[in-house]
C-alpha cells in the first residue's frame, strides 16, 4: 500500500495528478487497498465500489493522456453519505427500509462530481435518515472514530468524517440539518462545511427536513473543502430552493488565508455550561490566535439561541414524518406482508412494512412530528417554534450587522463512548447545541479542529458561521486558522492519531 498518496491532501494529490507525477488508477487503488485494510474495523463505508471507482479513474488517465483540459480535482476519489442517490450503485440512507433500493437517478451533486472527473469510491454510514449523533441509528451497525474504535464518530455522518480522517478517501461528501456534518468533524479531528442553505442542490438528497437540508465538503484541509464546494456548488433548475447565483469564491479565500481587519463575534450563548473543559479551552487558544493575527474580537450576544434546540426538535421532526410518508412499500425499498392476515390491505401492509424497516429513533421522531402537526396542536407547537426560527434568523442579522463571523466550539464535548448515550435521546440531541441555529437560519458554518482535549486526548472543533451567500469568509477564516495552528501542532493533527490497521495491512 502506498501510504503517502492516502495521506496526501486532494489539493496536493490534484498537483501530482496534473504533474503525471501519479496516476488517477493509482490513486483509487491505494485507497481501496487502505479501505481494505482498515475499514473492517472503522466501517465507514456501506457500499464500496471498487470496479466503478477504478472505471471512472481509467477514464480520466485516458482524457488526460489525450491533452484534455481536465477538471483540477480530476482523479481525486471521493466518498459519498448514503442519503444521496447514487445510479446503479445502492443508496440506504442507513435504513432496512431502503435495503437494496438502487436509485434510477443521479442527485445533481453527484452528476456534478461524476463530470468533474472525482472517482466515486462508495457509500458512507449514517444514522438511519440522517437521525442522530453518532452513527449508531444505523440499520447496519455503527462507525467507529479513527481516534478510537470505542467511540463514537460523530452523526448523522460519522461515516463520511471517519473514512476522511482514517485516510480511506482524501473526500466526502456530508450532509448537515442540525449539524452532522460539522459535529462529526469535530469529534474526528477533520474540516467539515455546510454551505449556506440553497447553495448546493438537494436534488436526490433524500429528504430528512428540507428547509434544513444542505449537503456540504468533509475533508482533511480547508482548502480542500473549498476545491470541493466550488465543484458541488451552483444553481440547478432542479431544486426550487437553489439560489441563482455564482458559487462564492471559496477557493481565493482559502487560499487568502486572511484575517487582518475582520470582526470576530464570540456567541455568548455557546460555550459556557456543558461544555466540557477541554474543549473551551481549545475554542479560547483558538480566538486569540485570530487576535493575534489582527482580527478584532468581540463578544456577541444572540439570546433566542436557548430556543434553538426546542425549536429544531419540533420542526425537524414535523418536516421528518411528512417527508417519510412516502416510505409506503408500495413504490420502492422493503415490503412485509403482516403475518397471519391472508389477504392483507395496502394499510395493513404500509403497517408492517414501516414497523419492520424504521428504527427506533425515526420512529420517535415521526410520532412527535406527527404531534406537533395535528390539529389542535399545530399553532401551539409547529406555529410556535416557528416564531423561534424568526428570532433567531433576527438575532443573526443583528449579529452580523457587527461583526463579519461568528466563532463557537462546534460540539459541546469530545467523542463520547459507543452505547453511553443510546438510552438517553436528549443527551444525544444536546450534541448539536452549537450547530441547529445556523441550520434554523440558512447560514453557512464550517467546523474545523482546533487541538486535543486536555482531560481525554480526544479532537475537539471550532465553528465558524458567516452571513447567507457570505460562505467564502469561512474559508478566510479557517485557513488562516488551520495555518496558524498546523505551526503550533508541528503538523496535521490527524498525525496525532493511533496507527490503524497495523495487524491486519
Ligand atoms: N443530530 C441532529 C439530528 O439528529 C442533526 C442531524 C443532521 O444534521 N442530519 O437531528
Amino acid at each position: 500500500m502506498n501510504t503517502d498518496i492516502t495521506r496526501a491532501s486532494a489539493a496536493s494529490l490534484a498537483d501530482l495528478l496534473a504533474r503525471g507525477e501519479v496516476s488517477s488508477t493509482e490513486v483509487v487503488q491505494a485507497h481501496l487497498d487502505r479501505i481494505g485494510a482498515v475499514d473492517g474495523d472503522v466501517h465507514a463505508f456501506l457500499h464500496v465500489d471498487g470496479e466503478g471507482a477504478l472505471a471512472a479513474a481509467a477514464d480520466v488517465d485516458r482524457r488526460r493522456a489525450a491533452g484534455e483540459d481536465l477538471h483540477v480535482l480530476a482523479g481525486v476519489p471521493i466518498a459519498v453519505k448514503d442519503v444521496m442517490a447514487t445510479k446503479g450503485m445502492p443508496t440506504t440512507c442507513g435504513s432496512r427500509i431502503l435495503q437494496g433500493w438502487v436509485p434510477p437517478y443521479d442527485a445533481t451533486l453527484v452528476t456534478k462530481l461524476r463530470e468533474a472527473g472525482l472517482p466515486i469510491l462508495g457509500k458512507t454510514n449514517m444514522d438511519e435518515f440522517a437521525m442522530g449523533s453518532s452513527t449508531e441509528h444505523s440499520a447496519y451497525g455503527p462507525t467507529h472514530n479513527p481516534w478510537d474504535l470505542d467511540r463514537i464518530p460523530g452523526g448523522s455522518g460519522g461515516g463520511s468524517s471517519a473514512a476522511v480522517a482514517a485516510y480511506e478517501a482524501p473526500l466526502a461528501i456530508g450532509t448537515d440539518t442540525g449539524g452532522s456534518i460539522r459535529q462529526p468533524g469535530a469529534v474526528t479531528g477533520t474540516v467539515g462545511v455546510k454551505p449556506t442553505y440553497g447553495g448546493v442542490s438537494r436534488y436526490g438528497l433524500v429528504a430528512l427536513a428540507s428547509s434544513l437540508d444542505q449537503a456540504g465538503p468533509v475533508t482533511r484541509t480547508v482548502l480542500d473543502a473549498a476545491l470541493l464546494h466550488s465543484v458541488i456548488g451552483g444553481h440547478d433548475p432542479m431544486d426550487s430552493t437553489s439560489i441563482d447565483a455564482p458559487v462564492p469564491p471559496v477557493v481565493e479565500a482559502a487560499r487568502r488565508a486572511d484575517v487582518k481587519g475582520l470582526k470576530v463575534g464570540v456567541i455568548k450563548e455557546l460555550g459556557g455550561e456543558g461544555y466540557q473543559a477541554g474543549v473551551r479551552a481549545r475554542f479560547d487558544e483558538a480566538v486569540a490566535l485570530l487576535e493575534g493575527a489582527g482580527a478584532e474580537v468581540v463578544e456577541v450576544s444572540a439570546p433566542s439561541f436557548d430556543y434553538a434546540l426546542a425549536a429544531y426538535y419540533l420542526i425537524l421532526p414535523s418536516e421528518a414524518s411528512s417527508n417519510l410518508a412516502k416510505f409506503d412499500a408500495m413504490r420502492y425499498g422493503l415490503r412485509v406482508l403482516p403475518e397471519g392476515v391472508s389477504d392483507p390491505s395496502a394499510e395493513q401492509v404500509m403497517a408492517a412494512t414501516r414497523d419492520a424497516g424504521f428504527g427506533d429513533e425515526v420512529k420517535r421522531r415521526i410520532i412527535l412530528g406527527t404531534y406537533a402537526l395535528s390539529s389542535g396542536y399545530y399553532d401551539a407547537y409547529y406555529g410556535q417554534a416557528q416564531k423561534v426560527r424568526r428570532l433567531i434568523a433576527n438575532d443573526f442579522a443583528k449579529a452580523f450587522e457587527q461583526v463579519d463571523v461568528l466563532v463557537s466550539p462546534t460540539s459541546p464535548t469530545t467523542a463520547f463512548k459507543l452505547g453511553d448515550k443510546l438510552q438517553d435521546p436528549m443527551s444525544m440531541y444536546l450534541q448539536d447545541v452549537a450547530t441547529i441555529p445556523a441550520n434554523l437560519a440558512g447560514v453557512p458554518g464550517m467546523s474545523l479542529p482546533s487541538g486535543l482535549a486536555d482531560e481525554d486526548g480526544l479532537p475537539t472543533g471550532i465553528q465558524v458561521l458567516a452571513p447567507a451567500t457570505k460562505d467564502e469568509r469561512l474559508y478566510g477564516v479557517g485557513a488562516a486558522l488551520e495555518a496558524m495552528l498546523l505551526e503550533k501542532w508541528g503538523g496535521p493533527l490527524l498525525a496525532k492519531a493511533p496507527e490503524l490497521g497495523v495487524k491486519g495491512a
